[in-house]
């Protein structure tokens, strides 16, 4: 087992590693950049390194300076959270030829997962079903952009090979809009993620985003850890997620998870991994592979007593999984709410000083944030300052205890996301379950882009 880990990302993360190491005797070392200096994680890791200015470009993404943290300190592998380096496999391949272990998958598994395009012709070819669609890159000449829009029918949606989080996607209606909208996307897709290849799938009118997480050991064993629901979105980003899916039946849910599972062992995946579908009328549509922790990982853990962060160390270190796909039991329910710096209701970031700040508790209650009373959030990163959790033996429990949790949650100096959660929580349609991905922003009457 490893002795030190660099912990390559800051906020919660940064701290929901550091808390999975120390539990296993494990030593941290946290990089930071100059304007998380003052971080507690940072204080509380066994060793600490400046690794550049606040802009993530210089500090966060800098692969040099996170590589040589971990020569000076002697870290023996690197966990990158989410974000950030984490699905780069550019700096995956320098980790390892450094003499570091990267806790996550092969570079070449992140590289052909990365491209959406590679990444659904090798699911394709594992057996796991995907959204109609181009079948590859969009080719150049218009005629057969508009005859594969025919073929697949409107409304399509175009995305970039290279995309993520939620950017570098456009819904097309007609054809009368096809062309200049593949090519914005194309335009976009080159100045923000370097790769201007984009692909077209059937944009789905109903769809819940449903997800499976699997782990996988070097040694041939794959498992999946049951679903997710994550549809509670607002352009294309998660804000609510939620395991197991309502009103999903068990039988196809461990269906498509026996598949996940298979389609790791067949292209021999390490680590940890969700496969992201779309769910419509009792189809799943395979659309991404995110070969990293997600940030709702957390209610997989509630639900099946998993450490995930653990298991990835462990795994990392060459271990076989401590489990069978039978011994891994779904126990109640469990439900994440993104608690953002910004405005409820539109949405602008609300960085700055946090003068108090009450955290919820009580049974089946997790919260998950590096902020406290007297922390300032910078301006510089996403505006996700934490992740309350909650678990009850149902649904129903784990909502009433959303809604306590929410209300003894006090932040005083900035704003947050707190009022549209509460208000999520009395929502009846979110009650009954099963919304899809565009019932947020019908809510909030803002239409889909
Ligand atoms: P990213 O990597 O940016 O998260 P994804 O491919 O995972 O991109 O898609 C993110 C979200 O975009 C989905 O959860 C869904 O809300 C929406 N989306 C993506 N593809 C489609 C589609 N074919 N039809 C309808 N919505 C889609």
């Amino acid at each position: 087992m490893f002795e030190k880990i660099l912990i390559a990302n800051r906020g919660e993360i940064a701290l929901r590693v550091q808390r999975a190491c120390r539990e296993l005797g494990i030593k941290t070392v946290a990089v930071h950049s100059e304007a998380d200096r003052d971080a507690k994680y940072v204080k509380l890791a066994d060793e600490s390194v400046c690794i550049g200015p606040a802009p993530s470009a210089k500090s966060y993404l800098n692969v040099p300076a996170v590589i040589s943290a971990a020569e000076v300190t002697d870290a023996q592998a690197i966990h990158p959270g989410y974000g950030f380096l984490s699905e780069n496999a550019d700096f995956a391949e320098r980790v390892e030829q450094s003499g570091f272990v990267f806790i996550g998958p092969r570079a070449e598994t992140i590289r052909l997962m990365g491209d959406k395009v590679s990444a659904k012709d090798a699911m394709k070819k594992a057996g796991v079903p995907c959204v109609p669609g181009s079948d590859g890159a969009l080719p150049d000449d218009p005629a057969e952009i508009v005859k594969t829009a025919k073929r697949v029918g409107y409304p399509v949606i175009i995305k970039a090979a290279g995309g993520g989080g939620g950017r570098g996607m456009r819904v097309v209606h007609t054809e009368a809009a096809l062309i200049n909208a593949v090519n914005m996307t194309k335009a976009e897709a080159q100045s923000a993620f370097g790769n201007p290849v984009v692909y077209m799938e059937k944009f789905l009118e109903n769809p819940r985003h449903i997800e499976i997480q699997i782990l996988a050991d070097e040694h041939g064993n794959a498992v999946f850890l049951g679903d997710r629901d994550c549809s509670m979105q607002r352009r294309h980003q998660k804000i609510i997620e939620e395991a197991p899916s309502p009103l999903l039946p068990a039988r196809l849910r461990d269906k498509i998870g026996e598949r996940c599972a298979e389609a790791c062992r067949k292209i021999k995946y390490r680590g940890a991994g969700t496969f992201e579908f779309l769910y419509e009328n009792g189809e799943f549509y395979f659309i991404e592979m995110n070969t990293r922790l997600q940030v709702e990982h957390t209610v997989t853990e509630m639900i099946t007593g998993i450490d995930l962060v653990q298991q990835q160390i462990f795994i990392a270190a060459g271990e076989k999984l401590p489990f069978r796909q039978r011994d891994i039991v779904l126990n109640g329910h469990a439900i994440e709410c993104r608690i953002n710096a910004e405005d409820p209701y539109n949405f602008v970031p609300s960085p700055g000083f946090i003068n108090r700040f009450h955290m919820p508790g009580g049974p089946g209650v997790r919260m998950d944030t590096h902020v406290y009373g007297g922390y300032t959030v910078p301006p510089h990163y996403d505006s996700m300052i934490g992740k309350l959790i909650t678990h009850g033996a149902t649904r129903e429990q784990a909502i009433a205890r959303m809604r306590v949790a929410l209300s003894e949650l006090y932040v005083e100096g900035i704003k947050t996301n707190k009022e549209l959660h509460s208000d999520l929580m009395s929502d009846l349609a979110f009650q009954q379950g099963g919304t899809s991905i565009h019932y947020l922003e019908q809510k909030l009457g803002i239409s889909a882009k």
